[in-house]
Formats: C-alpha cells, structure tokens, sequence
C-alpha cells in the first residue's frame, strides 16, 4: 500500500500475531523474512491467486475466503508430498473493504495456518480501484530431488485417488440451491465441502517412495489426469465403478445419473491424484488406514495417450463438453 498508518495499523494487529513461530518472519517488521531449508532438503513454491466476482462472492464470509486461499495451496504442496512450512500473502483491498471484514478474514486465516502448523511470513498490502484480489504464496519443504511430478507415472502403475470425486462440483450446485431433489443434510454437507476443501496435508508427505507421480484435482479428474497423462507420456484407463463417492454424492447420482458429470469432470475436488507400482497397494491401503483418508484405485497408467472411462460392461463413457453418454460400438 502507499503508506498511510492503516497499512503498518493492519499489518501490525491483525497480520503479525500470525507469524509467531517463525523466527524468520521478524515479526513482519523487516523488508523480506528468512527461511531455513534444512541440509537435503529443498523448498516446493506454489501460488494461487483469487479475484472478488470471480473465484468467490463479494459476500462470502471472509473467514471462509482466507480458510479456502490457504487450502488451495496446500492441496497443490501435498500434491508434490511437500510439508507446508509457512506463506506469503499479497492482498489488493478495494476503498470499500471494511475493519469487520478484515478482522474476519485475519480470523479465517490465523484459524488455519494453526491448524495446518503454519505461519504468515511476509506480504504486501496494497490499495486497487478493482476487486479484492488476494494471492497467496506458499512454501514446503521434501528431501531433495523426491518431490512427485506429474510426468513421473510408469505404465502399469495403479491409479489412486484420495478422499471422494464430485462432492466440490456437487457442492457448488448444492450452495446455489440447485439439489432440490436431495435432502437438506446432503446439501449442506457438499456446499461445505466447496466452501472449504480438505488438503490431504497428512497424506502427501507419507507418499514420497511410495507413489511415482503426484498432483491434486482442481479442474476435474479427467482433465487433470489427462494433464498427467501427457507429462508422462502415457495414457489412462479409469473404471467407472470404483469412483470413490461420497454418500451425499451417492444419493445425488441415484436421483440423476448424469451427476456422474460432476464425479468425472467438476471442479474444486482438491483430492491427491497419484500413480504408484501394483506392488505399493498394501503399502497405500495402510497409510490411508493410518491417516483415516479413503485412498482408493480407480485404474492404471497404460502405454498411449488420452483417458479413457470404462463402465462396469467394459464399453467406454464418453466425457466431454458438459456431459457424458456411452460409447456406441
Ligand atoms: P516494503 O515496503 O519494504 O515492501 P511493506 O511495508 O510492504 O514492506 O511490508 C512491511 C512488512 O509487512 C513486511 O515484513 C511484509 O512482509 C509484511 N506484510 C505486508 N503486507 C502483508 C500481508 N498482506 N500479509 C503478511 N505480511 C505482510
Ligand atoms: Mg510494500
């Protein structure tokens, strides 16, 4: 912000009490803050940016807004089997923004960073004729040269995914009242899991030696293991019926089985895609027993290119451009 003691006011009471231990951060009172990286190990760096009217809704509670910009990068860091170490915050406030607004949003944020064992490091804060823009930098730390890539995957390697598919895009329609059909607890149940992802933080770390490729599903699960698929030169086979699904996204698909949709390729999942070796399968049903996240195999990388659905009769399900239909022949 161009100076002006609301910057150094707002930084001081509600961003510094959220970089208590981290030495490092100099209690956001210096121009950069330091990091140690222990010897053999290396830092994994991700950002996420997100727009007022575009990635949230001017009035969607603030706590939630932080809550959801810190889970969207630790999904991204577990996704490489990164341990989340601290973040940087680089907040764009309209004129309008008020105190009450951000003394929530300060709330949302110190909420997490406690629960995950983070802190705020560092940021900017400045003033935009624009929309409340936040962007948030996020750091985590794996033994060198161990992060999971996505163009790591072998064919044969299972494929596996964490938690279940399809409850952020349900969770979405359910938020907008668009479930009318299911139950008020299952609506309830989804639209907070849109509002509020679950970074599988416990999960991505045990994966390293484990898994041979790794990244999280934000835009899909076709989509992204597609994006999977090309970095390693490979292709997928899914089977349909091992999908794992909540039991709200369940009774959803009951009543409309073109909800499968949103199971293959909605939005805002923040669940672990990963490949490993057949041989790893006991291995990956113990950490998903230790860290009590289903870790479930829904198919394998195959030599080729491109994902294929199959059903339970083997014929293939076409996905593609909102919708999705058997594969005739
Ligand atoms: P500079 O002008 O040198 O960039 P600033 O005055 O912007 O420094 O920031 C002062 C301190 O406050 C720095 O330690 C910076 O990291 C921290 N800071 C500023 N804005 C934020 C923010 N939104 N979140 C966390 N820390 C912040
Ligand atoms: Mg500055």
């Amino acid at each position: 912000m161009t100076g002006g003691p609301d910057e150094f006011d707002l930084i001081a009471t509600l961003f510094a009490p959220l970089s208590r231990g981290f030495p490092g951060a100099l209690d956001l009172t210096d121009d950069a803050a330091l990091m140690q990286v222990p010897a053999g190990e290396e830092l994994v760096v991700t950002v996420d940016a997100m727009v007022a009217g575009v990635h949230f809704l001017a009035d969607d509670p603030a706590d939630l807004v932080a809550r959801k910009l810190i889970r969207v990068n630790l999904s991204d860091l577990a996704a490489k089997g990164a341990a989340p170490v601290g973040v940087l915050l680089a907040a764009a406030f309209p004129a309008g923004v008020t105190a009450d607004w951000l003394g929530r949003f300060a709330a949302g944020l110190g909420e997490d960073l406690a629960h995950f064992g983070i802190a705020l490091i560092g940021g900017d804060t400045v003033a935009t004729p624009g929309p409340l823009t936040l962007s948030l930098t996020a750091f985590g730390r794996v033994p060198v040269g161990s992060a999971l890539l996505r163009r790591g995957a072998r064919a044969g390697d299972d494929i596996w995914v964490s938690g279940s598919l399809g409850d952020g895009a349900l969770g979405l329609l359910a938020a907008q009242a668009a479930l009318p059909d299911l139950g008020a607890d299952d609506n309830a149940w989804l639209a907070d899991r849109y509002r509020l992802p679950r970074p599988r933080t416990n999960v991505g770390p045990n994966l390293i030696g484990m898994a041979h490729a790794g990244m999280d599903i934000s835009d899909g699960l076709v989509q992204d293991l597609g994006h999977l698929c090309r970095a390693s030169g490979l292709a997928a086979e899914i089977e349909a019926a091992r999908l794992p699904l909540s039991r709200a996204a369940a009774r959803a698909l009951e009543f409309n089985q073109t909800r499968l949709a949103s199971v293959l390729e909605g939005g805002d999942d923040y669940e672990l895609l990963f490949t490993a070796a057949p041989g790893r399968a006991s291995d990956i049903a113990a950490l998903g027993e230790r860290t009590g996240v289903a870790l479930t195999r829904i198919g394998r990388m195959v030599p080729g290119s491109g994902v294929s659905v199959l059903a339970a009769d083997g014929s293939r399900i076409e996905t593609g451009r909102g919708g999705w239909r058997h594969f005739r022949g």
